[in-house]
């Protein structure tokens, strides 16, 4: 493994000089087999090899059972992860590369067309305008929107990838961020003569989590619960206290998830068939945003079928709940 031509020849060599470049926490590992403080170790290291190139390598060790001459014995063994760990890397720069890319041209689009928005309100309050011009207009700032809408979602999602996102917690009152989170969604809502209520347990412990980007993830599921439910429907937040976790969770009784598309809906770009028909505009990325960001904080998001109120052939709706430990744990770097 460490290109040296016998066993002589190794033993020539310096373990510090020419063999361990990087000895990670090596030293301790041994010492605490040797104090019998622990049975087993595992340990990431770097050697160099006699014609110089550097491995990286994991070394496996356990204490054997026997101790010979009444001294302790420990046996190791060494994997060879350089090119496993070469792999990670490239994958990571190629992930970071990509993701520069999306926040550079997602920037680059964003100054623009905030400035085409403007225009286009300022062009929609001029008095006396033809109702052609005045459709043609509204049409305009609704795909301006929607553009807004979709630059917004892909730097999200660049920010996460890149872990440019972090999750910062802090004391959080559920019942005041789902208030804020309703007062903003109220025109959506009434533009689509929605009734929505909250109704959180009697008591509801306030939550150690990011407040921005937990109103980020409440926008997002409410939004969703407003844009694929029909006109007039019934959309209701509860919150409570599940064990260690705080859940909360948006029902509606809007067009519900089929079945085939049910396991797939937290992926990037997943739309599900049903939702392409009522809002053909969408991207895909708002729950797959969702689900990552949770995981951050240590906390998971799901969706289950509500109980139909209408019979059995009406639709069900959705349910999507998220669930956030008391005690955060944060995890950072969550993978996909
Ligand atoms: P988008 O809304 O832009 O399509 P999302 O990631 O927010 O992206 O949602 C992904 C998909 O999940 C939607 O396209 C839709 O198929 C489904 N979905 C999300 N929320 C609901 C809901 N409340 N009711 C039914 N389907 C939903």
């Amino acid at each position: 493994m460490l290109g040296y031509s016998s066993k002589a020849d190794l033993l020539r060599a310096d373990l510090a000089r020419d063999i361990y470049v990087r000895s990670g926490d090596r030293s301790a590992v041994i010492a605490a087999i040797l104090c019998r403080t622990e049975t087993s170790f595992q340990t990431e290291v770097s050697w160099r090899r006699k014609d110089g190139l550097v491995l990286d390598v994991v070394l496996h060790g356990r204490r054997l059972s026997r101790p010979r001459r009444g001294e302790p014995l420990f046996e190791v063994m060494a994997e060879d992860v350089t090119a496993r760990r070469r792999a990670e890397r490239e994958t990571a720069a190629a992930l970071k590369l990509q993701s520069d890319f999306v926040s550079f041209v997602s920037h680059q689009l964003r100054t623009p067309l905030t400035g085409i928005r403007w225009m286009l309100e300022l062009a929609q309050q001029t008095p006396g305008l033809p109702e052609e011009t005045a459709q043609c207009l509204a049409d305009a700032r609704q795909s301006a929107d929607r553009l807004v809408g979709l630059i917004a979602d892909m730097l999200n999602v660049a920010r996460c990838e890149s872990g440019k996102t972090r999750w910062v917690p802090e004391e959080v009152d559920l019942a005041e961020l789902t208030a804020s989170v309703m007062h903003e969604l109220r025109p959506q809502v009434e533009q689509r003569e929605h009734q929505m209520s909250f109704r959180p347990d009697a008591h509801v412990p306030r939550v150690q989590a990011d407040a921005n980007l937990l109103r980020q993830v409440m926008l997002n599921l409410c939004s969703n619960a407003i844009k694929y439910t029909p006109v007039g429907g019934e959309i209701t937040i509860t919150a409570g206290l599940r064990g260690a976790e705080i859940w909360w969770s948006v029902r509606d009784n809007g067009m519900g998830v089929p079945l085939e598309a049910r396991s797939r809906l937290f992926e990037k770009f997943f739309r599900a068939d049903n939702a392409h028909t009522v809002e053909t505009e969408g991207t895909g990325l708002g729950l797959y945003w969702v689900r990552r960001i949770l995981a951050q904080g240590g906390g998971r998001v799901w969706w289950q079928p509500a109980p139909a109120k209408g019979g059995a052939s009406a639709s069900p709706g959705s349910v999507f709940t998220f669930a956030l430990p008391l005690q955060p744990t944060l995890v950072q770097g969550v993978a996909q």
